[in-house]
């Protein structure tokens, strides 16, 4: 997609920091890292976000998500990680080519990432099951 930034750094249009790359995937460290080593991994081809990702490049994907963990296991003894993707502008996604953020997470690296709680959906949960029916 033209306008696209991570299309440019997957066409090395723009510079990133690769962390690995196959036929399909590449990853690169975040330029706003939360944490040392913070990592994305996207697609080759531009795909919006997971709704729009066909399941076996989503499988490509997170068999790339895993050999990054385990690398910056064997490599930094890193074994605390956060993996998350944002699909959608009301689910704080901000660029528009699906990735999987890797954050690595130690004692003291500042971040405090907590979901307010809404316990009043408790009540609701079988009506919720009987819409997917
Ligand atoms: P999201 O909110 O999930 O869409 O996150 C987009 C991420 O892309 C942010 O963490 C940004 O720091 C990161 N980002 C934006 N531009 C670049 C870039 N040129 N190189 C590396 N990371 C980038
Ligand atoms: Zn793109």
């Amino acid at each position: 997609m033209d306008n696209c930034i991570f299309c440019k750094i997957v066409k090395g249009e723009i510079e990133s920091k690769k962390v690995y790359e196959n036929e399909k995937v590449f990853a690169f460290l975040d330029i706003y890292p939360a944490s040392e080593y913070h990592t994305l991994v996207i697609p080759k081809k531009h795909y919006e976000n997971i709704f729009d990702m066909p399941e076996d490049e989503l499988l490509e994907i997170m068999k790339v998500v895993k050999k990054i963990v385990d690398l910056y296991r064997a490599k930094l003894g890193i074994e605390n990680v956060q993996v998350i993707n944002n699909s959608g502008a009301e689910a704080q996604q901000e660029v528009f080519h699906c990735h999987f953020h890797i954050v690595p997470r130690g004692k003291g690296d500042g971040q405090d990432i907590k979901w307010t709680t809404h316990p009043e959906w408790q009540n609701k949960f079988d009506e919720m099951l009987a819409k997917l029916k």
